[in-house]
């Protein structure tokens, strides 16, 4: 956490696994609250969890910023993107990377936050997916002509050689997780320099 936050990261990233939706498990709400103690960034909570309209009640209460839900997993999704609202956290939507662009943005006035997954969810360390830059450029074209106030989020295989391109298609916040936790130069070499990258965006 220390390095996190001396390194200039702006929030944490937290990938919630159920075992279900995605074949991996992480954390849970004890911990993201716990994290909450620890640190005094927003936490982005992103749900791989299947019904995520079952929890995301105890995300908000364990003190996320943002709870992130799958389109694929929500049974009722707008329903579950005002929950999150009504409970004083911001709310957003992600899609995986075979789902269409086309499934998120009836959403897309009703989140704070729209997450493009560049990999397929459950474990780290994965290489981003191409087709996520034309999605990129697509919410992006939608937020602007419509002028809101939503964040474009990009989470998968973002790396310093490929984050100057997420953030040309329309990035406004980059996930960076074994690009900054694996990297030889250490955690805070690599944010300073992914700070510097993400410095140049006009989002
Ligand atoms: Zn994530």
């Amino acid at each position: 956490m220390g390095a996190l936050e001396r390194g200039g990261a702006d929030w944490v990233h937290v990938d919630v696994m159920d075992g279900h939706f995605v074949p991996n498990l992480t954390f849970g709400p004890k911990m993201v609250a716990d994290l909450h103690k620890a640190t005094r960034l927003p936490l982005d909570v992103h749900l791989m969890i299947e019904r995520p309209d079952d929890w995301v009640d105890r995300y908000v209460e364990a003190g996320a910023a943002y709870v992130v839900v799958h389109v694929e997993a929500a049974r009722a999704v707008s329903a579950t993107l005002a929950r999150i609202r009504d409970g004083g956290a911001k709310a957003g939507i992600t899609l995986n990377p075979d789902t269409p662009v086309d499934a998120i943005l009836p959403y897309i006035t009703e989140v704070d936050l729209a997450l493009v997954m560049s990999v397929n969810p459950g474990f780290g360390g994965q290489k981003f997916i191409e087709s996520a830059i034309g999605k990129l450029q697509r919410l992006r074209k939608e937020i602007d002509a419509r002028r809101l106030s939503v964040e474009l989020e990009v989470d998968g295989g973002v790396k310093l050689d490929n984050v100057h391109r997420v953030i040309e298609a329309g990035a406004s916040v980059v996930v960076a997780g074994s690009a900054v936790f694996e990297a030889p130069e250490g955690v805070d070499a690599a944010m300073k320099k992914f700070r510097t990258a993400l410095s140049q965006s006009p989002h």
